[in-house]
């Protein structure tokens, strides 16, 4: 079964400490549509996801300055939120690029729900950080009115707090996605899916889904829609050309074709910086050991060529 799922990092949507407006959102956005039409061109089943660490960052000041006169929204409502903002901005920008493309497929974003266990164990240990900077003074007061998990940055100075980052289990909108698509013969659609994550349910002794206050890892949750949809590619898009070894040292040497055992080495070696290409990396050889064809690591830039089988790092 052939078919694409391309993750979109929150570095191709807004890069970090840039101008956070929305004109800036959609003028990079812009620059990242023209590939993803020439994908869509091909036919083949097209399937998007996307990162919301910058988006989610920013609702949750909002919320915070706002709490005074709009009482704060928990943490899955955000992701929500942020999946509908994100999905527009794809929806309004690749819609024209596809027109232009002359590419008769409509985009359509669907907001996900992702099944954590109640029982995972990240629940006892919070290690993802979220949102501002906090002093010391109001990290105190933070930990007892709200019962935070906080960490201290020395480099940045300051308390964050830390949210669990469960596993992804199931991805509860998934069947839906997959009659859409046999609906259209797969080339008639392009659904944006499963955005930052998904939103974390658990799953209650009534049979009820309730939000959680999680996250979940963008790039697991990636191979996991890749596979409930059986499509034979799961592609991550960041914002460097492929995964390497010696990473920003010298010998530093980008992968391109590897074998999954050699790249299951190089993760054991620790070549794969900790919460950033590392989860990528054991996403793809999750993805592929469920029975997934084909795992990408690229840039927007390279990304036709990366699937033509010409760029980025691709692993079998
Ligand atoms: P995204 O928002 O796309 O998930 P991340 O910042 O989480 O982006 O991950 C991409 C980053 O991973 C790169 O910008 C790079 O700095 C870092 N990185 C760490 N180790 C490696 C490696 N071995 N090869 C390539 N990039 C690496
Ligand atoms: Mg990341």
């Amino acid at each position: 079964m052939p078919g694409v799922l391309v993750a979109l990092g929150g570095n191709a949507l807004e890069r970090a400490g840039a101008d956070a407006s929305w004109a800036s959102a959609r003028r990079r956005l812009r620059a990242v549509v023209p590939v993803l039409a020439e994908v869509a061109r091909g036919g083949e089943e097209l399937v998007l996801t996307h990162g919301n660490g910058p988006q989610v960052g920013a609702l949750l000041l909002q919320n915070e300055l706002a709490a005074a006169e709009v009482p704060s929204r928990p943490l899955d409502v955000l992701g929500a939120e942020t999946q509908g903002q994100v999905g527009y901005l794809i929806q309004s920008e690749l819609t024209p690029a596809l027109r232009r493309a002359r590419v008769p497929r409509s985009v359509l974003t669907v907001i996900s729900r992702t099944e954590v266990s109640a029982r995972d164990p990240a629940f006892r240990r919070p290690t993802k950080p979220v949102g501002r900077f906090y002093s010391d003074a109001e990290a105190r007061v933070h930990r007892k009115r709200f019962g935070w998990s906080m960490t201290f940055d020395g480099a940045r100075g300051g308390w964050r707090r830390l949210v669990p980052s469960p596993r992804p289990v199931r991805w509860l909108e998934g069947p839906a996605v997959r009659r859409l698509l046999d609906s259209g013969l797969g080339s008639r659609w392009v659904p944006v899916v499963s955005g930052g994550g998904g939103i974390p349910v658990v799953r209650r002794a009534n049979g009820v889904y309730e939000g959680v206050e999680a996250v979940i890892d963008k790039d697991l949750a990636a191979a996991l829609v890749a596979r409930q949809l059986g499509l034979a590619t799961l592609a991550i898009v960041t914002d460097v050309p492929g995964a390497a070894v010696s990473f920003g040292r010298t010998g530093e040497r980008w992968l391109r074709d590897v074998s999954r055992s050699e790249l299951e080495a190089l993760l054991r070696r620790g070549e794969f910086g900790e919460g950033s290409m590392r989860p990528k990396i054991e996403a793809g050889l999750e993805f592929l050991r469920d029975g997934g064809r084909r795992f990408i690591v690229t840039d927007i830039p390279s990304l036709p060529r990366a699937l033509r089988g010409e760029a980025g790092t691709r692993v079998r």
